[in-house]
Formats: structure tokens, sequence, C-alpha cells
């Protein structure tokens, strides 16, 4: 498979910005390079254009090689160049199932790329009957979030495999909440798919969301070409500083999902007694999709006691449903005992 007749021709021909760093990359005792302020600051100094440090230390602990790992601002950097490197304007398409996170669309809409959707099936896995007859030769990117948001559930691991199989574009699977999730990642399936890439955040299980780092992982054929066109130091210092530290504490992530992922089942055994909630969905991420009688009412009687969740009532296949983050224990209790008041 040729990922180079995959981008388009413009990013393929173009000279990338060469920065300072770039052009110098070894130790020295003088930098006269870069025009930076020589007092340090301490932030006087340009960050590593492709976070080498942090690079090493995620490759070991997921078993790639670095150079098959692009580090952006947040997952939407990589979602966004993703669609700007394989997607002609006013011409080319990404596929998305419907309902899924919100982002794919919406950077395909400023790129002027067109969405196509196929529906998920009602326990909210792929629908193989449907992908052949809404891809057509315009599609270059398919999009499948696993575990999906809002609905929290795994695709089928067979079903996705059968859209590799199937699909020549490139396949993103988008990999944010697979941490909760007891299934496997398809980071480990990077060797036997050229086209695949899957994204996975900081922002989730690592508790680092403010710190805005998103992963890619890909062949370095496709890494290549994000680095090609991404803005020269997209990650600042600071944030790799604090990802080296964090990925220094697995055990803090590790502790963390744990106690997520137990409050995770005590919340959806006490929402299924809610006469209110009419079904809680089975979750693989650290929020349940909740079927209630009334999204709406419910919702506004929450942020009345100052406790928000997401009304995804207007999401395909998620009448009346709302997403709800899983919280501390504390938290949790108090969302129960606001809930089994409102029903009273
Ligand atoms: C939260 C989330 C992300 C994370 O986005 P960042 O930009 O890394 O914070 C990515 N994908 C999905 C499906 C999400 O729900």
């Amino acid at each position: 498979m040729d990922i180079q007749a995959l981008v388009r021709k413009n990013i393929l021909n173009m000279k990338p910005y060469s920065s300072a760093r770039d052009e110098f990359k070894g130790t020295a005792e003088i930098f006269l390079d870069a025009n930076e302020n020589p007092y340090p600051s301490p932030y006087n100094r340009y960050p590593d254009p492709l976070q080498w440090r942090v690079k090493e230390k995620l490759a070991a602990l997921k078993g790639v090689k670095p150079e098959q790992i692009f580090l952006g601002n947040g997952s939407d950097e990589g979602i966004d160049l993703i669609i700007r490197a394989f997607c002609e304007p006013n011409q080319d398409s990404i596929l998305i199932t419907d309902p899924t996170y919100g982002m794919y669309s919406v950077c395909a809409e400023v790129n002027a790329v067109n969405v196509q959707q196929v529906l998920l099936t009602p326990d909210f896995d792929l629908d193989l009957d449907a992908f052949p007859k809404t891809f057509d030769a315009t599609t270059k990117v398919l999009f499948l979030c696993s575990p999906n948001n809002p609905t929290g559930n795994l695709l089928s691991t067979a079903k996705i495999e059968e859209v590799l199989k199937r699909f020549y574009g490139i396949v993103v699977i988008d990999e944010a909440y697979i941490d909760f999730a007891t299934g496997k990642s398809f980071v480990q399936e990077l060797a036997h798919h050229p086209n695949l890439v899957v994204l996975q955040t900081f922002s989730k299980a690592w508790g680092l969301a403010g710190l805005r780092l998103g992963m890619c992982f890909a062949s370095e054929a496709i890494i290549r070409v994000l680095n090609k066109i991404k803005y020269p130091y997209n990650v600042n210092i600071r944030t790799q500083e604090l990802a080296l530290d964090a990925l220094e504490n697995v055990q803090q992530k590790e502790a963390w999902v744990k106690e997520v992922v137990k409050q995770r089942d005590v919340m959806g055994k006490a929402l299924r007694q809610l006469s209110l909630v009419e079904h809680v969905y089975p979750s693989d991420a650290n929020f349940l999709l909740a079927k209630v009688k009334d999204a709406h009412g419910t919702y506004e009687y929450l942020m009345n006691q100052g406790i928000i969740v997401r009304d995804r009532s207007r999401v395909a296949l998620c009448y009346n449903c709302l997403r709800i983050t899983i919280g501390t224990p504390e938290e949790n209790q108090r969302l129960l005992a606001a809930l089994k008041k409102y029903t009273a």
C-alpha cells in the first residue's frame, strides 16, 4: 500500500518549514541561531519540535518505534492534520459513524471536506452492510471511535478488522477511552496496516486535559506526512516536561483507571434502580449513557442542583439519553441523591 499516493499533491510536493532546531539538532555551548532571549526565564528556548524524549518513553510503553508517533496539541490537532493531509477541499470526503465524537465533522467542514455518515446498529456497533453503500471514490479517511463517544461501547474488533480489509483509504481509530476498556488496542496491529492511525490522548485516563497533548500512532510514512505540515513548535516545553513526569508514574494513571472503572459499575447498578432511568448502556469508557424518561427535564433539574451532565437527546439513536461522566465517589453519590429526590 502506497501512502504517498493518498496524500494531497500540494502537500506531497511542498517544502516544509525548517526551523533553527531542525537544522542543528546536536548539543552546543552557545546557541545564537534562533533569535531567542539569552536570559533563562526559564522558557526562553524553543521546545524540541519533534518531542523525542516524550516519544522515546511512550514508544517503550506502547511497543512502537518513536518514529511511529506524532504528538499534537490534543487529539484534535491530529484529527485536523489527517483531514488536511489526505482530503482535497471541495472534492474529497471523510466517513464517520452516527453517532460519534463531534470533532471529525467540524474539522472536515472547516476544511471544506464532505462528511459521509453511516448509522450504527441499535446496539451501537458497526453496520457492515451499510458501509460499502456509503463510501465511494471521494472517501479518503474513515473515523472509527472505539470506545465510542457518546455511546461508551467498544466497536466489535472483528468488524473493525473487516473494515480494515475492505477500505483502502486512511482508517483512524480514536481510542481516547481505551484505558477504561477491556478490549485490545489497535496500536498492536499497526505492523499489519500501513493505512491505520490510532489516536490516544493524555486528556482522559492520564488526567491531563488541561495540558493539551494527543498521540497519533501510525506507520512511519503517515507520521512523516503529519510532521511535515504541523506547526513547527506545536507542543510547548512545559507540556513535554509534564508528560515525561506522567510517563514516569504510570501507576498513578492505572490507579485512577481502576477506581473509575469500579465507580462505573457502582453507578451503573445504582442508576438502573431508579424509576426515572429506562436503560443504562454498557460502557467501556469513563462515562455512562443512560436513557431516562425526560432527558431535558432531568438535565435542567440537575443543573439547578449544581450538577452538570450532558444532554445527548438530539444525537442519533440517543433519544432521551444523558451522558454522565464518572466522578469521585462523593460526586457520584451527590448525583444519585439528587436523582432520587427528582423521582420522589
Ligand atoms: C475527549 C476525546 C478526545 C480527546 O481530545 P483531546 O483533544 O486530546 O483532548 C478525543 N476523541 C474523543 C472521542 C474524545 O471523546
